[in-house]
């Protein structure tokens, strides 16, 4: 599903190239569930991003279905990135201004689902990760461990056929780090999600399939977990 050769990426600092993925070869097959650990700075959000699209690597090739993603009209990465991606971010990016409910509904308002559908999605979400009792409140009404579960929600809503996640449970208690474990698991086992996620917890690592570690901007180990 996605095969990544040879991807590099730098930042230009006081005229110095600073080096944050080096040579990054990856391949991963539809289905997989694979954990991205490594210490800070590592390069593990930026991979992501360029996962995600919404960051483009300095060089090497991104290939999604055997297409190299630099060859989509913008209007083709849109549609992908709306159809087939879904992302939650380690900083939540919730819309203020919108309710609980809302920021959940977005991906299926702009996937054009009819409200009906959208109505029973949202309602099963809402209650999967326990926040029915929040769904009229606004982000900042709430505590940073709910406003991730609305932006795991919001991730899932669309159901991607990618999940991409940044330290999914960095701001959960363990039981709602667990919550949301379980979810993912169950998207990779009953929906065959395929799902991309960093984080710095080995318990979590180990819901994955595959552990890739980098360090320096260089994947170091690749195993089955
Ligand atoms: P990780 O998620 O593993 O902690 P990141 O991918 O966030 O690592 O960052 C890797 C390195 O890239 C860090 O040293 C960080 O400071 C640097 N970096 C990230 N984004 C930028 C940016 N926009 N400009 C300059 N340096 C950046
Ligand atoms: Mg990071």
């Amino acid at each position: 599903m996605i095969e990544l050769t040879g991807i590099s990426k730098y930042y230009s600092r006081a005229l110095r190239k600073s080096w944050v993925l080096r040579h990054i070869d990856l391949s991963i097959q539809q289905g997989e569930f694979v954990s991205i650990v490594g210490p800070s700075g590592s390069g593990k959000s930026t991979l992501l991003n360029i996962m995600g699209l919404l960051d483009e690597p300095s060089g090497g090739t991104y290939a999604f279905d055997g297409r190299p993603v630099t060859e989509l009209s913008a209007n083709e990465r849109a549609t992908f990135k709306r159809e087939e991606i879904g992302i939650v971010f380690q900083a939540y990016h919730l819309l203020d201004d919108l309710t609980v409910y809302e920021n959940i509904e977005t991906p299926l308002v702009y996937q054009k689902r009819p409200g009906a559908e959208r109505k029973a999605r949202v309602a099963e979400l809402l209650d999967r990760f326990g926040i029915v009792a929040k769904k009229d409140l606004f982000p900042n009404q709430l505590s940073g461990g709910q406003q991730q579960l609305v932006g795991v929600a919001r991730a899932l809503a669309g159901r991607p056929r990618l999940l991409l996640a940044d330290e999914p449970t960095g701001n959960l208690h363990s039981s709602q780090g667990e919550v949301v474990m379980e979810a993912f698991r169950e998207l990779h086992e009953n929906d065959g999600v395929t799902i991309v996620q960093v984080t710095h917890s080995e318990p979590n690592a180990a819901f994955g399939t595959r552990t890739v570690e980098l360090l320096d901007g260089r994947v170091v180990a690749d195993t089955a977990t």
